[in-house]
């Protein structure tokens, strides 16, 4: 069957990259054109059947298939019986996050996205002491120095390299602080030119290599540093513009506090040359939510609008631990973009506003499930970039029958009210 090339914007990773066309068939079917690779965004596009996008995915209520307006009632009922909702995943674009937040206020739902315990990483180290952070195309452009923290990103961001600028012709040296399995090899592979690599092995944990590198840079424990660090914290006050890459999600619980390290050593950078942070996280929408929740409420996720105004929990507010002490009574829960994001196990009564591909795992007793469109596959929409500064434009595919998120949350907005009203 013939197919249509059409430009793209991917939204299946934190790089959102605009660089490759994909083929639409007359079906609907889409593959990456031509020679274009990248394992997540063929993957992830081979999940959009030719049928998926058309009404073949029912709504389903106790798992059982019906429309979508019996589908939004029903969720409406939900959640008009919650006296404390939990809205969590939060895979959407903007729009899709500027609907929930009014639905949330209406419901005083706890808002927290799929990843929030990485978001909170470096929200919490921005809070405590700020930071400087760089975009990719300042790293493509200027960067001679790239430390990669705690190994490569690998398949969270699987075109790092090419968006990085790191097989152009600029000189670069190239290090990775604490590889992970895999990555010294792949790192020797982007050597040649005039890019030079370097894989230097963790003093202890990461915890304690970063505080190490932290005191180098600040020329304290000179006695007792070990050599490669000593040589590392050398290197980054010699660069023009050294850039240090991490990726909050990989961090664990105290992330925070690598976080504020690699910051420390930007700090102390900036005072004689040029330095900055990149983290890659906020994908599938999270950071997108987080940008939008900031802006209508002032804080960011984590955080419910109810009877008592707003309240910011960084803690508290986290999906896992709230559904672990019964502290929620219902769970909402969006998925727009990843079909293996699926809601966290519970016996909660349960809202969908997933991928397609979702149904049959929602599909339970006490359960809604509606199939939303996909931003940059069957909707337009828009995404921030990982580096928080660029809002990527999505475009549509194909035409296709199911609602967006921002739709969905409005259809169930109205029936609430209505609910409420009658
Ligand atoms: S690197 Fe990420 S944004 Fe770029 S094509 Fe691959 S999955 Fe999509």
């Amino acid at each position: 069957m013939s197919a249509t090339a059409q430009a793209w914007t991917c939204p299946f990773c934190p790089l959102t990259c605009d660089r490759f066309q994909v083929d639409v068939d007359a079906a609907g079917a889409l593959a990456l054109s031509g020679d274009a690779e990248c394992p997540l965004a063929r993957r992830s596009l081979a999940g959009f059947t030719a049928s998926s996008g058309q009404r073949t995915t029912p709504c389903l209520v106790d798992g059982r298939p019906t429309d979508l307006p019996t589908a939004i009632a029903a969720a409406a009922q939900i959640l008009a019986a919650s006296r404390q909702p939990l809205f969590a995943g939060l895979g959407a674009d903007v729009a899709g996050a500027r609907a929930l937040y009014p639905l949330a206020c209406a419901t005083g739902a706890i808002c927290d996205a799929a990843g929030g315990a990485a978001l909170m990483q470096g929200l919490r180290a921005l809070q405590d002491r700020g930071q400087f952070t760089t975009t990719i195309a300042e790293v493509r452009t200027r960067a001679d120095l790239v430390v990669f923290i705690g190994g490569l990103p690998g398949d969270a961001a699987p075109l790092a390299r090419e968006r990085l600028g790191l097989r152009d012709a600029l000189a670069r040296h190239l290090v990775v602080l604490g590889p992970a399995a895999g990555d010294e090899a792949t790192l020797a592979g982007w050597a040649g030119g005039d890019v030079t690599v370097e894989s230097i092995a963790l003093q202890g944990d990461l915890h304690t290599t970063i505080a190490l590198l932290a005191a180098a840079t600040a020329g304290r424990m000179q006695a007792t540093m070990p050599a490669a660090l000593q040589a590392l914290a050398a290197r980054l006050h010699a660069a023009r513009y050294a850039v240090l890459v991490g990726l909050p999600g990989r961090l664990g619980a105290h992330g925070a506090l690598v976080i504020e390290a690699v910051h420390r050593v930007v700090g102390v950078l900036n005072r004689k040359t040029r330095a900055a942070a990149l983290w890659v996280g906020g994908g599938n929408g999270a950071a997108t939510s987080n940008q939008v929740y900031a802006w209508l409420s002032g804080l960011p996720l984590r955080t419910r609008a109810g009877p008592r105004g707003l309240e910011h929990e960084p803690h508290a507010f986290d999906t896992a631990r709230l559904i672990a002490d019964r502290a929620v009574d219902a769970l909402l829960w969006v998925s727009a973009f990843d079909a293996d994001a699926l809601p966290p196990a519970s016996d909660l009564p349960l809202v969908v506003l997933g991928h397609p591909q979702q149904a049959c795992a929602c599909a339970r007793a006490g359960s809604v499930f509606m199939p939303v469109a996909t931003p940059g596959i069957g909707a337009a929409g828009h995404l921030f970039r990982t580096d928080g500064t660029v809002l990527m434009p999505l475009h549509a595919l194909r035409s296709e029958a199911l609602p967006a998120v921002d739709e969905a949350a409005r259809s169930i907005l109205a029936a609430l009210e209505q609910r409420r009203a009658a």
